[in-house]
């Protein structure tokens, strides 16, 4: 369908600019939004709208509204649902794909790159199987909040425009009110859409994907030498720098399979995600990871398997690029060996920051190994932790905070000793360095239970206060805010959320 067949509708400009209904018709389903009876705004990302250059009194307006519950199909949109397949906790799947998102059309934003506008829970497409294609409020508030927390933080993520709620209810253990989100991303390319066309001995589908993903993220392969082993490279590294940015805020992503693991390098598919409070490297909060699978200390191991899979499918590409079996094998090895280079490297330097380090040296990594050590025996908030070590880098006096997260405060002193030790080396002055570290680690993260409580108030009270507050503090989350202090504090044996649920 072109532009001018859509319906159309003059009040919202969305200028879209599509490029992925452009790829053959194999890519996707064409398929517009399912109209809902009631659409309600229940909140509107005005920062991220001026940045993408929509016009928020346009999207607030009922017409905008209605587009963006999938009501109506704006102007120069070409809804469709994206192919993809996937391994799910291992089982591979050979036909996943939107189930229930809609991917409204492609926009320039005002900083110059493509951003994909989703629906999510916009209504059944060909891929929804036996679910309903729709999504309750709950799980909707949840990607808000922390999608826009990890953008805050400065982490590559997929972003919320807006959360509307439909009016109509959805099933799932109980009858819940429905909602929309709107996700942007600059795309929404997965190592599950290779797998695709892969599984379908599909190699020329693989090419014109990885083409096309060169184009909108890599652009700079193009000129490799070897363009697609330049490209498994450029995900390999901004996924190794991903995971490194994970563990250095605790954050477990929880359903890291391949289908969610995004080409672009953003985090994706906030589903049982959640933040560690007491430091435990087996974490796990996900309801359906029996295994452990995503456990906390597993997300680089996890994420090294699903590269892994994105290699095999470019395996054809590679071999063609290096002119034998062997070589193409041998050069998506040495692709992945990279994997832990650019995980390690991210991590130590942001390790290093958070320790107040402007240089390297050799034990720093053993100080490091230490302290986590320390942190894990003694059941030591793993946000707090860190935060407090600021106040502590300012000052010796300033280590009472932090030395009171650990069961037994000894265990930090004897820590303490070997860490300031390290920062005599360091030439900048205490207040500097721990202005520095407080860049780094954050006063506030979506603590799971404050989470919880904020969406319990809007599912059961429609009450969406707690929601807007959590927002305001997670907007600038390196910032003390006195008042606020609430928030950065761990739950109360009684508050403690031991699972998360996908919600789907
Ligand atoms: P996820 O666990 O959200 O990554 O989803 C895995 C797959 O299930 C994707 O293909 C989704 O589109 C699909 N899916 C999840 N929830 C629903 C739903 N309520 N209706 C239809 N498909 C769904
Ligand atoms: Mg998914």
């Amino acid at each position: 369908m072109s532009p001018t067949e859509v319906p159309t509708l003059g009040g919202v400009r969305f200028n879209f600019e599509n490029s992925y209904a452009r790829l053959p018709e194999k890519f996707y389903a064409r398929v517009a939004p399912t109209p809902v009876p009631a659409p309600r705004l229940v909140k509107l990302n005005l920062e991220l709208a001026d940045k993408l250059g929509l016009d928020n009194a346009e999207l607030a307006s009922p017409e905008g509204v209605e587009i963006l519950a999938g009501s109506r199909v704006a102007a120069g949109s070409e809804p469709l649902a994206m192919a993809y397949a996937g391994h799910q906790f291992g089982y591979f799947v050979r036909q996943l794909g939107d189930g229930r998102a809609n991917l409204l059309g492609e926009v320039i934003g005002r900083d110059g790159v493509r951003y994909d506008i989703q629906l999510k829970g916009a209504g059944r497409t060909p891929f929804s199987r036996n679910g309903d294609g729709r999504a309750a409020l709950g799980p909707v508030l949840r990607e808000y909040i922390v999608s826009e927390a990890m953008a805050a933080f400065g982490v590559p993520t997929t972003r919320a425009l807006a959360a509307v709620t439909t009016g109509q209810p959805v099933y799932r253990e109980t009858a819940l009110p429905g909602a929309v989100l709107t996700r942007v991303a600059t795309s929404h390319l997965r190592v599950g859409s290779f797998q695709y066309f892969f599984a379908q001995g599909d190699i020329d589908g693989v090419r014109t994907l990885a083409d096309y993903a060169i184009a909108r993220h890599y652009p700079e392969a193009k000129q490799a030498a070897r363009p697609y082993r330049a490209f498994l490279d450029g995900v390999i590294a901004r996924q190794g720098q991903l995971v490194a940015q994970w563990m250095l805020l605790g954050f477990l992503h929880g359903v890291m399979n391949t289908d969610n693991t995004s080409i672009s390098g953003e985090t994706i598919d906030y589903g049982p995600c959640a933040f560690m409070e007491a430091y435990d490297p087996r974490t796990v909060f996900s309801s359906i990871d029996h295994q452990g699978r995503y456990a906390y200390s597993n997300q680089p191991h996890a994420m090294h398997w699903n590269l892994t899979r994105l290699a095999e499918t470019l395996l054809p590409l590679l071999v063609a690029e290096e002119g034998s079996d062997e070589a193409g094998l041998a050069s998506a090895h040495e692709a992945l060996e990279k994997f832990a280079v650019h995980f390690e490297a991210a991590r130590d330097v942001g390790m290093r920051r958070k320790l107040g380090f402007t240089q390297e040296h050799e034990d720093d990594g053993a100080l490091v190994e230490d302290l986590l050590k320390r942190m894990a025996e003694n059941r030591a908030d793993f946000t707090l932790t860190f935060r407090r070590l600021c106040d502590a880098a300012a000052g010796i006096e300033g280590n009472q905070g932090v030395r009171a997260l650990f069961a037994d405060p000894a265990a930090f002193d004897t820590w303490e000793a070997a860490w300031r030790q390290r920062l005599a080396k360091e030439s900048v002055s205490p207040e500097e360095r721990a202005a520095q570290m407080r860049r780094v680690s954050p006063a506030f993260i979506p603590r799971n239970h404050i989470v919880e409580a904020a969406l319990e108030a809007a599912t059961e009270q429609e009450d969406f206060q707690p929601f807007e507050e959590l927002l305001e503090v997670l907007a600038c989350p390196y910032e003390d805010m006195p008042g606020k202090e609430r928030y950065t504090m761990p739950a109360r044996p009684e508050e403690y959320v031991r699972q998360t649920f996908c919600g789907t």
